[in-house]
């Protein structure tokens, strides 16, 4: 997934040596890549990606529960949360392909909004199929946050009560640390800076057992003529995001379902994510910048995890 991980487990060197815990999370953080990262090419996201096929094939368990949480949310989200939204993203300068750092003109913004859809893809269990030849499948939402999860899963499977797994910034946690204290998670302060060298924390949470998710568009961005262009689409749209929301951090049981959601809120904004937030009764913390720095939000479930 073209990024770093972060796990701690509260247990004896000699436990996690017997255990082979290091081995075993290499072995099913690969298995991931190779199902759903779209930098590798014999991918099975790839594969499907390049198939020139209509017909149904078999995917996998792990790709199929990515998909139905992905689908899920796009659909809970009236189609904010797109997964088929790759080629935009592609076409605005951000994906495996280089950044063109140019802003695309109306025809080609057209042509490409045209191989974009859920309703383009079907899955039935664990079977796959595309209308569309073109269509191109992004889980660059949810598959880091499904990584967290197959790994939080994997240590709980091994006898390990107490754990906290990062992986590119998405975060689970379970238990207490060797303290005895709850895990305590910052959340970052959103510099404009791309080097990511300027760090501050915002806010501390407690968020307990469970994952936590930011999305953020002060990091990924280029900027034109002054004008900042982010790397999160709104698919209403076909262009990338316009609005002073610069972080959402959502608060959910499933890194996935929280990767997801975080993103799904950035996309809709502090108004219809807030409103958002509130129906689907989720933990969700926004803020946007302002003249004069930064404002934030947050839902009565979010509260309980303020520090
Ligand atoms: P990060 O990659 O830092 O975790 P996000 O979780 O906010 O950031 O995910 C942003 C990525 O999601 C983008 O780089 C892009 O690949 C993809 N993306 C952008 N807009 C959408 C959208 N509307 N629906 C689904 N995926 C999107
Ligand atoms: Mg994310």
């Amino acid at each position: 997934m073209g990024t770093t991980y972060n796990i701690k487990v509260v247990a004896t060197i000699e436990q996690v040596e017997t255990l082979q815990l290091q081995q075993k999370i290499d072995a099913v953080l690969k298995q991931v890549n190779q199902e759903m990262s779209t930098y590798i090419p014999d991918s099975e996201i790839s594969r499907f990606n390049n198939l020139q096929s209509t017909e149904s094939v078999e995917v996998s368990a792990g790709f199929a529960r990515v998909l139905a949480e992905s689908i899920r949310l796009g659909e809970l989200s009236d189609g904010k949360l797109d997964i088929t939204v790759g080629p935009l993203v592609n076409l605005w300068g951000f994906g495996p392909k280089q950044r063109p750092e140019t802003v695309p003109n109306d025809d080609v913004l057209s042509s490409t909004r045209a191989r974009v859809g859920l309703n383009n893809l079907h899955l039935d269990g664990n079977q796959l199929s595309k209308d569309i030849l073109n269509l191109y499948i992004d889980l660059s939402t949810t598959a880091k946050g499904y990584g967290v999860d197959v790994v939080a899963e994997l240590i709980e499977a091994n006898g390990i009560a107490n754990y906290l797994v990062e992986i590119g910034g998405e975060m689970r946690l379970k238990g207490f640390k060797h303290t005895g204290e709850l895990w305590a998670i910052a959340i970052e302060k959103p510099i404009l800076d791309p080097s990511g060298e300027q760090r501050a924390v915002h806010q501390v949470v407690i968020p307990k057992d469970n994952a936590v998710a930011t999305s953020g568009d002060y990091r990924n961005y280029f900027e034109k003529d002054g004008q900042r262009f982010s790397h999160i689409i709104d698919p209403d749209t076909g262009k990338p995001i316009n609005h002073n929301l610069v972080s959402v951090t959502v608060i959910y049981p499933s890194s996935m379902t929280a990767d997801g959601l975080s993103t799904t809120l950035m996309v809709m904004g502090t108004e219809q994510g807030m409103k958002f937030a509130v129906e689907n009764e989720l933990a969700a913390l926004f803020i946007s910048k302002t003249e004069h720095g930064f404002t934030e939000k947050f839902t009565v479930k979010f509260k309980q995890y303020l520090k």
